[in-house]
């Protein structure tokens, strides 16, 4: 899960990590009104969405004169925002940050995340900040300083030193640094964060450090530990068919393709993805309806994919474990009574009960064609697709 960065400053605060004093707020007059709460004479108005690259689109805007605010806050407020992490349709705007304007000297990288092949926690930490780290890492690796933790021994202040002189801090400021990379590390850990940033991390012409951007993604399998993170999911900044799917407890993933897919198994269903791909088309949607599937939690599915507009084909990849191939075929004739099927559907149906499933679907006068593995199923559903 994803949250918005005035909440992660919230936490940042909670944990004693510096970030600008800041409000947020919903219209302009809110937005006039905390501008003047705050002591500095610049003030920052920043669109919160949950993606990054504001800055040069446009989402963050200085106000030299606090009688600006409440106008920026107008232009911003309501406004769809396109930057390189939202995709081209963007993201609406419905809250901003106010915040201090801060002096900045010098701008640099921080953040922590989970290093999944050395399976322990990792900060990434460079002298360019402000920029997008993945260009830096491609083109000046060498400028990237990585430093890894002992997730038994936790975070040593060692670890932040030997991060620090690598970036060739000053003495005052690696003192600032080894401290708020501990708490870092705290929150991290306490809070089930996988990812922490900060983008830029500022040294002030005054020698603070300053988280001055936060980025904090949760892994969804800790959120049940912490009710105050939980809190913290806006929905308006999730796709629709995806919060029906956690509804279902269903393991969906809107893409930007045109075939539908239910697969059962994570790995089933990536392969599935790759089989389409291979075939020349692309898939609309990653879904796993789970191993222990209900008749019920594949009708959802089925549903789900079908109100997808972009769907203009489905195919359905099922190796029948404990999942039984008649139960999702009952579950498939079960969505069909309530939604009309325009599009064409494959089904490939392997495993315990296949040969019940597959002749339920046949008694059931649906539209389908049938395929006896994941390549001719892919093949069958592309072309279907693109004969239309
Ligand atoms: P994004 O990463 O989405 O572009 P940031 O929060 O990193 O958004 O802001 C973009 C840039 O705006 C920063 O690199 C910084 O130069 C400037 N900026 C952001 N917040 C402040 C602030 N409080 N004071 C001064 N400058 C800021
Ligand atoms: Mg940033």
């Amino acid at each position: 899960m994803n949250i918005h960065e005035f909440q992660a400053k919230m936490l940042f605060s909670q944990y004693g990590i510096p970030v600008p004093q800041g409000k947020a707020v919903y219209s302009a007059d809110e937005a006039e009104q905390c501008a003047k709460e705050i002591k500095a004479d610049i003030v920052v108005v920043k669109a919160q969405i949950h993606a990054g690259g504001r800055g040069k689109a446009g989402g963050v805007k200085l106000a030299r004169n606090k009688k600006d605010v409440a106008g920026i806050a107008k232009g911003l407020l309501g406004k769809t925002l396109v930057t390189h992490q939202t995709g081209p349709e963007g993201r609406c705007v419905r809250k901003l940050l106010i915040e201090e304007g801060v002096d900045i000297g010098k701008e640099l990288y921080l953040s922590l995340l989970v290093d999944r092949t050395y399976s322990r926690p990792v900060f990434i930490t460079s002298l360019e900040g402000g920029m997008e780290i993945e260009e830096v890492a491609a083109r000046t690796p060498e400028k990237v300083i990585k430093e890894y933790i002992d997730p038994s021994a936790g975070y040593q202040q060692f670890n932040g030193r030997n991060m620090a002189f690598r970036l060739g801090l000053e003495p005052d400021i690696i003192k600032q640094f080894v401290s708020m990379a501990g708490r870092l590390y705290k929150l991290f850990v306490e809070k089930g964060a996988s990812l922490i940033e900060i983008n830029p991390l500022v040294i002030t012409k005054d020698n603070r450090l300053i988280a001055l951007d936060a980025k904090v993604s949760f892994d969804d399998n800790s959120l049940f530990k912490n009710e105050d993170v939980k809190a913290f999911r806006d929905l308006d900044e999730e796709e629709e068919l995806e919060i029906e799917a956690s509804k279902h407890g269903l393991n969906y993933v809107k893409l930007n393709g045109d075939i539908g897919c239910m697969v059962n198994g994570a790995g089933l269903a990536m392969a599935t993805m790759d089989v389409i791909k291979l075939a020349g088309s692309e898939p609309a949607n990653f879904l796993d309806v789970g191993g222990g599937a209900s008749k019920e939690t594949v009708k959802h599915a089925f549903q789900i994919l079908l109100a997808d507009k972009n769907v203009k084909g489905v195919f359905v990849n099922i190796f029948g474990g404990i999942v039984r191939c008649e139960r999702i075929a009952g579950g498939i004739i079960d969505a069909a009574k309530e939604v009309e099927i325009t599009v064409p559907l494959v089904i490939r149906l392997e495993g315990t009960n296949a040969k019940e499933g597959l002749e339920m679907l046949k008694g059931s006068g649906m539209n389908l064609e049938v395929a006896s593995d994941i390549w001719e199923g892919a093949q069958k559903i592309v072309k279907l697709v693109s004969r239309r």
